[in-house]
This record gives structure tokens, sequence and C-alpha cells, in this order.
């Protein structure tokens, strides 16, 4: 078949993410990448302005990521991992807990982003039946989230987002208004007296507080201060809630620092990471617990967690995490991450008096801007095929999460193309 048959197929008999079967969105047909750029069947070329899905933080088809994934398919691609354990599950279990925030010593390794939060809500009840407390069976959040979209995680969601129509079969968790003091503005002592009336008011029904630190990425694109969450960990430790660090976004260094949670320095009792867990280059996630949590749901019957992916612990997948792990010592990522957020801080910040531009952020390698109405998507085709830039916003959010190795005159390309979206 040749690339026309093949869209042809695609067209009739694919679903695409948030696509409709019988109207489907045109698709670029990619062929080979690496470093910032995708290739494309026709032979042109696409500039990733966001990580595809926000993954890619050392760039596409890192050589040490992929001579790590084809070494260990030689060896050893798969092996349940009840009843077993291999070298790449450990050693990335190793370099994830040196990282992580203090006293996250515990790894359960999970396919997706969605499931490490099914997993932490999960563990988060256990851990409260074998304390004692089996009132406590749902869970606390904030307006404005995004976990994913299995139902445990889409009930943790903003409920007034994408997952709405789902909501007669989501569990109805305490919501909490959204952080409102944003990220670097001076903080407001009653921005988190909503979340502590809430926890009293509720106590003895939430089991944890879920939420993304610092950055509420898919469901509002916002940055907000960091002293949220130092409040939130003194609330949540106060009356033994636990405390859930959503991670899946803002770890692995897309904020400026390696972790979200290191802005608030604190340590949650729980966090999920997934997407840049491999560099991008194939599905893993994992959920980090303290040794509290370990040992307590240990204790008591059944004395084990009761989760186990089939693919748990892919040796592929923990193999290309172990070498994007290890690239972070590499290279100055944390001087290129602060050097794109100088730039895109710069760039972005002229797109701010236009008038379809409502508010203009950024914060590591993240820049948003929010536009008054939402692009449409024959717009943003047209300008990504006049660019050559790939940028996919959803709703009135304009953002860009480049990879770390993105050179400056490919930041400005990039800016270039929002502006020329915020401009149509
Ligand atoms: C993307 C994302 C998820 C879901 O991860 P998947 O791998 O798509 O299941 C969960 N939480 C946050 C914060 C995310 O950004």
């Amino acid at each position: 078949m040749d690339t026309t048959q093949l869209l042809e197929f695609d067209r009739k008999h694919l679903w695409h993410p948030y696509a409709s079967m019988t109207e489907p969105p045109p698709v670029n047909f990619a062929v080979s990448a690496s470093g910032t750029k995708i290739r494309l069947a026709d032979g042109s070329e696409l500039l990733d302005g966001v990580s595809s899905w926000w993954c890619m933080c050392h760039g596409h088809n890192h050589p040490k990521i992929v001579a790590a994934i084809r070494e260990q398919a030689a060896k050893l691609s798969q092996v349940m991992f009840a009843g077993f354990t291999h070298e790449p599950a450990i050693r990335l279990a190793q370099l994830l807990v040196e990282s992580a925030p203090a006293g996250l010593t515990r790894v359960f390794y999970a396919d997706s982003g969605s499931v490490a939060v099914e997993c932490a809500a999960k563990m988060a009840l256990q851990y409260q039946l074998a304390a004692g407390r089996g009132s406590r069976r749902l869970l606390g959040t904030v307006r404005g989230g995004y976990h994913g979209d299995t139902a445990g995680a889409m009930a943790l969601s903003d409920p007034d987002g994408m997952h709405h129509m789902f909501s007669g079969i989501l569990s109805k968790h305490h919501f909490a208004p959204q952080p409102a003091t944003p990220f670097g503005a001076d903080w407001n002592p009653d921005d988190f007296a909503p979340m502590e009336a809430m926890l009293d008011r509720y106590e003895n029904e939430i089991a944890a507080v879920i939420l993304e630190p610092v950055f509420q990425g898919a469901s509002a694109m916002r940055f907000y201060h960091p002293r949220y969450l130092a409040e939130l960990r003194r609330a949540c430790s106060e009356r033994d809630i636990l405390l859930i660090f959503d991670e899946v976004a803002t770890g692995f260094g897309r904020l400026g620092e390696f972790f979200a949670a290191e802005y608030a320095k604190v340590s949650p009792d729980l966090m999920c990471v997934g997407k840049g867990l491999t560099g991008g280059a194939i599905g893993l996630a994992a959920l980090l617990a303290s040794d509290k949590v370990a040992e307590t749901i240990s204790a008591v019957p059944p004395g084990k967690f009761m989760h186990g992916p089939t693919f748990m612990a892919n040796p592929l997948a923990c193999a290309a995490g172990c070498a994007s792990l290890e690239l972070f010592s590499e290279y100055d990522w944390r001087g290129n991450v602060k050097a794109i957020e100088r730039q895109l801080r710069s760039e972005l910040e002229e797109l701010r008096n236009l008038p379809n531009v409502k508010d203009v952020r950024t914060l590591g390698a993240v820049g948003v801007a929010e536009l008054a109405s939402t692009p449409s998507p024959e717009t943003v085709q047209r300008i990504v095929r006049e660019t050559g830039v790939w940028l996919r916003p959803f709703g009135p959010w304009l953002y860009t999460m480049p990879p770390f190795v993105a050179s400056p005159e490919e930041l400005t390309r990039i800016t270039r193309a929002m502006r020329a979206i915020a401009l149509a």
C-alpha cells in the first residue's frame, strides 16, 4: 500500500485521540523523528513544539535511549513481574528513589499516567482501611485539575471539564476551588482557607488529596503558588490524610526543577510519574510511595497492594527510563530549561497586547498564551503547514512545551507560529 492508501485505511478504520470516526481530522503521516523534528511521508518536517504530548524531554529518538531499548530487546523484552524481577526495573527504581522528593522510597510500576493515578487512589484507600479508618473512601482535590482518562482519574479531574458527560459513572469526590494565587505573585493566605474548610468538614470521608503540583496542565494550563502545597502538606499531615502529587506532566524538569514538589520543598506521601519518564520513547509510569504507606498497607490483612498490570515493569520501557534518567546528568538540562524559559517569556510577552490574547504565562519549558476565542482546527492546521511548527492548542490555550534541546532559532520559530495563530 502506498501512503495515500494507508491514509485512506486510517481514515476509515483508526480512531485517533478525541476524534470523530466519521469526520476524522487530518493527520500527519510520520515516518521518522530525531531531536526536535518529526519527518513526514511527503519528505517535509515538523518542529515538535509540544514534545509529543509533553514527553520527549531530550528530543525524539535520542541515540542513548534507542540503544538502551535495542540492547534490552535482544536480551529480555518482557517477563511477568509477579514472581520475576530484572535489572532495568531495579536500576530505574534506584534512579527514581534517588531523584524523588525525600521519603518516597517504594516504587510501583504502571503502564500509563492514568493507571498510576488509579493506583494512587487505591493505595490511599487501602492505607486508610489498614489504619482503621474505613469511612475514608473518597479523595479531595481542586477544580481545574486533570489526572487522566480512565474512570477513576476522570472522577478526579475538573468536574466541568471534558469528562463531564461521564459524571453518571464517576465517584463524587470533594472539590475545593482552584488555587488562586499565581506562581510568582505574593502569597494570599486566604487562598488556602477553602481547602482547609473542606478538609475539616469531610475529614472522615477523605482518604487523600490529589493534585498537580504548581502547574495545572490539561484542564487549566495555569501555574499557582507553591505555598499552597506547603499549606496542604501541613493540613494533610494534621489529619493523617495522604497527600498525592500527580507529577505526570510536571516531573523530569519540565518546570525548571526536577520535580515541581521542589518549588514547595515538601514531599507528598504518594507521587505519580509518567510522560517524560522514558524520555518519551515508550509508555511507562510509576507510583512512588513513602515507607509509612507501604508499611501500613502491608501490616494488616490482606497485607498486599491489590493491583498488578500485565505489562508491569516492562523491561524495554524500564531500560528506556534508565537511559533517560541518566541523560539528565549528562547535559546541563537545567541551564537549557532556564534559557528556554527566558526566551519564551520575552517572546511570548510580545503577544500580550494582541486583541485575541487574554493572558500569557511561562514557567520552565512551558509557555502559554490564553486566547479570548478558541482558534478553529482549520486555522491551526493551516499555520502548522505554513510554518512547519507542530502545535496543538486545546480550547483557548495555545501553548508550547518544547524538547529541552530546542535551539534559540527553533524557539523563535515556535513563538512566531503561536503569534500567527493568535492573530488569525
Ligand atoms: C497526561 C496526564 C495524565 C494521564 O497520563 P496518560 O499516560 O495519558 O494516562 C495524568 N495526569 C497528568 C497530570 C497528566 O498530564
